[in-house]
């Protein structure tokens, strides 16, 4: 049988008005390091072969510069500019894969803490079950809330799952899930529908189940000023530097 190749789209090209900084989020630093820096060295010591990195408009030659010539990741294979939408900058990388890949992951480059333990279990998922997400059982009840923003119900926690990244697919399934979305983009648009992950594109376009795989509550999306101050101490002691190379002091 022919080897199985992955490929894993880091998406860096959100704007990140929530960190309310000038600096774009995936670029400030936790530990001396940029945010971008941590998931790009977890993906360049695992099985992973080759990496999409996919940047605001008129940042590939600083991040080529600045990340990838800087601390020598040699996996990225592309640098390719985002989109308005998270799902435009997915879309963007999915296209520029030019290579063999029967796996596509897709990463949320603001999620710094992706481990290795993570990308084992959901990759031995994603060869059973085609389409899989990261995420953890919700630890706070959930509400779900009126226009007015009093309580309309209240979801059985027991099923409730938050949702990570990495989200992973067979190729084929993905690619063709992103070009329907982007064909029917303004009738969800019209309907109100807002597409927030990967995995709700494959659900709303190709019924394929998708399989939730655990993720850990420390792969956190680092979202507003508090996530940084809860990072600095998540870096203190990662875990994810097991192929070959030693923590970072
Ligand atoms: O905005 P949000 O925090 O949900 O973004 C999740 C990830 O998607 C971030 O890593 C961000 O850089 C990326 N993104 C992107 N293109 C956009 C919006 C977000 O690559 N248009």
């Amino acid at each position: 049988m022919d080897e199985i190749r992955t490929t894993v789209i880091v998406l860096a090209a959100g704007q990140g008005k929530r960190m309310q900084s000038s600096v774009h989020k995936q670029y400030l630093l936790i530990k001396d390091k940029p945010i971008l820096y941590y998931s790009l060295k977890a993906f360049e010591e695992s099985v992973i072969d080759d990496i999409v990195l996919v940047v605001g408009e008129g940042e590939e030659d600083f991040c080529q510069k600045e990340i990838l010539g800087k601390y020598g990741f040699c996996k990225v294979r592309a640098v390719v500019s985002g989109g308005k939408e998270r799902y435009h900058s997915v879309a963007n990388g999915i296209r520029s894969i030019g290579w063999e890949c029967d796996y596509i992951f897709i990463h949320d480059g603001a999620r710094p803490f992706v481990d290795g333990g993570i990308l084992e279990r959901v990759y031995s998922a994603v060869r059973q079950c085609r389409a899989c997400v990261v995420g953890m059982p919700v630890k706070d009840t959930i509400k779900i809330a009126d226009q007015k923003g009093y309580v309309e119900s209240t979801p059985d926690r027991s099923r409730l799952w938050q949702v990570q990244t990495p989200q992973v697919f067979e190729r084929q399934l993905i690619a063709e899930a992103y070009e329907k979305l982007l064909t029917e983009e303004r009738n969800l648009l019209a309907a109100g529908i807002t597409i927030t992950d990967d995995a709700m594109v494959v659900e709303h376009f190709m019924h394929v189940p998708v399989k939730l795989v655990q993720g850990s509550y420390e792969n956190i999306k680092i979202t507003t000023p508090e996530d940084l101050r809860t990072a600095e101490i998540f870096a203190r002691d990662i875990r994810h530097f097991t192929r070959g190379s030693v923590p970072e002091k």
